[in-house]
């Protein structure tokens, strides 16, 4: 069986297990502001996901998942979100820690990663 079609009958909730499992969620903490950003590395690469991105909580994700199928209201999380929730329940991801000095630079590699896919 290809990889991609075992991934395909995984659902999202075995999905977002096993990227919680191999680490694959991580935290970008900034110091001292202690601001933090947090990606998940999925099949796709790495997606930006913010748990609470407006006043109501909401949470945002890069994903296209997010994008089609969450905003539409197909689902209710993509996969990413699942796993960044559960790895923060966890305390079972990994961080990686920044200065703030790296805030800008960082969050403009990423944003040209995430948008340079599409
Ligand atoms: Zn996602």
């Amino acid at each position: 069986m290809t990889e991609e079609r075992r991934d395909r009958r995984l659902g999202r909730e075995e999905r977002a297990e096993k990227l919680v499992d191999e680490l694959r969620v991580k935290q970008h903490l900034f110091s001292p502001s202690r601001r933090q950003i947090w990606t998940v590395v999925g099949r796709e690469g790495d997606t930006m996901v913010l748990l609470d991105y407006d006043s109501k909580g909401s949470p945002y994700c890069s994903c296209d998942d997010f994008h089609y199928r969450v905003l539409s209201g197909t689902i209710t999380e993509c996969y990413h979100l699942i796993a960044a929730r559960r790895a923060l329940d966890q305390n079972k991801y990994s961080k990686i820690e920044f200065s703030d000095d790296e805030y800008e630079s960082f969050l403009r590699s990423l944003l040209e990663d995430l948008f340079s896919r599409t």
